[in-house]
């Protein structure tokens, strides 16, 4: 049984349960038998790739170049699918989309994206999105990354850390500081003075190729800048769809945690009767169930307020904070309802605990969502 308690699915359209369903499939049929053995080793189901391309899956916010757009609400479906099964996998989905097929498209030129989105939507190419260095995280407004335009090209110089897909991509949207500001540049993978080098030792996340990226004198054409964007608004507009994915993600992610805890509690006896019995495990589900529920409404408004296009970045800082806040409790409740099992790889809720760590810190942390709500309550910044 799907968990709905307010009976959310009667606000999504048919077109939008068709898109999810087809995803659910997915993942159930191809995703979930192999990606226990993936996260045990680290690795990241390539297979999968194109089998998402070929769902169209890639293109989901454009019309034309071949791509076919979805409403926003059902691009959050598919992340809470995705998430439900495993973190890295919707990351996947979320750069490619969010983070790299979007800017082209919104801020590209003709050329630009004539030569990228076919590739992007077919899995010919894959995308990564470099703003965080090891230095500014938070503050990417600060960034050291530098494009020098030199001769008849720019030359590219800095470090880009924690990028999704980094270790596995052939192009990089990489945002560097020039005499104009803050631009981004398409830069492929295979450009001399490129470096990417995955980051080992990660206990979140543990699907998802994340890299660290090195440019030494990378030079590209200036037609590798994408001309329609500058600044730092530019950077949070694509922000604003990941963020949204993430929320989605999270929620998948708590859904299939209480679903697992439910169905192990109904089973599991102790002192001679089914441990759902007691009242202290139906608290944790009534709890888990409800912060569910909240977070489902949430997050189906949200969707609708970006598909109206009238959306405050403030409510996806919301969105984003108490999904992935409320997910981890849920998870920790599951894996308590769990006992010893609740740290085993194979009943899912262990890996979601150690995702939704990672969920924490990326595409903005807590504390820093929580300022952007406290300066929209107060009228005051106080981030530095
Ligand atoms: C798995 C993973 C994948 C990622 N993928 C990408 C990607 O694809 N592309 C990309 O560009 N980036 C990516 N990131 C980077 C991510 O966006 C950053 O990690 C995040 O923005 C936080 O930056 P930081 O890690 O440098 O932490 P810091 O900015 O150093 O923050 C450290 C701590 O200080 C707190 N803090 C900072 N400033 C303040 C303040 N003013 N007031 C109060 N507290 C403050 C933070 O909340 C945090 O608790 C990813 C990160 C992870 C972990």
């Amino acid at each position: 049984m799907t968990t709905d308690f307010f009976q959310v699915e009667a606000l999504f359209s048919e077109q939008e349960i068709d898109f999810r369903d087809r995803v659910r499939r997915f993942v159930q049929e191809q995703c979930m038998p192999v990606i226990v053995e993936h996260f045990d080793k680290g690795t990241f189901p390539l297979e999968l790739i194109p089998q998402m391309a070929e769902m169209g899956l890639f293109g989901v916010h454009i019309e034309g170049y071949g791509c076919r757009k979805t409403s926003h609400t059902a691009y959050g479906l598919a992340c809470q699918e995705l998430g439900r099964c495993d973190s890295g996998l919707r990351a996947m989905f979320s750069v490619q989309n969010s983070l790299v097929m979007y800017p082209i498209h919104a801020f590209g030129s003709e050329e630009q994206r004539r030569t990228w989105l076919p590739k992007l939507r077919t899995a010919q190419a894959v995308g990564c999105f470099g703003l965080s260095e090891p230095d500014f995280g938070s503050d990417p407004g600060g960034m050291s990354t530098r494009a020098v335009f030199r001769g008849d090209r720019y030359r590219i110089n800095g470090r880009k850390m924690w990028i999704t897909n980094g270790p596995i991509a052939q192009l990089a949207l990489i945002w560097a500081r020039t005499e104009d500001g803050i631009r981004g540049f398409l830069v492929e993978t295979s450009t001399p003075g490129f470096r990417a080098t995955a980051i080992r030792h990660k206990f979140g996340y543990r699907t998802s190729p994340t890299a660290l990226i090195e440019l030494r004198d990378c030079e590209v054409e200036p037609g590798a800048m994408l001309p329609g964007g500058s600044g730092l608004k530019a950077v949070f507009s694509c922000l604003n769809h990941a963020r949204y994915g993430v929320a989605c993600s999270a929620l998948g992610s708590a859904v299939a945690c209480y679903e697992t805890a439910r169905d192990f509690a109904a089973e599991r006896e102790v002192f001679g009767k089914p441990i759902a019995a007691y009242q202290l495990v139906q608290e944790r589900l009534a709890i888990m169930l409800m912060e569910i529920t909240k977070a489902q409404l949430i997050n189906c408004r949200l969707g609708r307020l970006l598909d109206a296009g009238s959306v405050r970045h403030q409510q996806i800082s919301m969105a984003k904070l108490n999904a992935v806040r409320e997910a981890m409790k849920i998870a920790r409740h599951a894996r308590d309802i769990l006992g010893g099992r609740g740290i085993l790889a194979d009943h899912h809720v262990i890996r979601h605990l150690c995702d939704l760590e990672a969920m924490s810190a990326l595409e903005g942390t807590e504390s820093m969502h929580t300022l952007v709500i406290g300066q929209d309550v107060t009228g005051i910044p106080a981030f530095y």
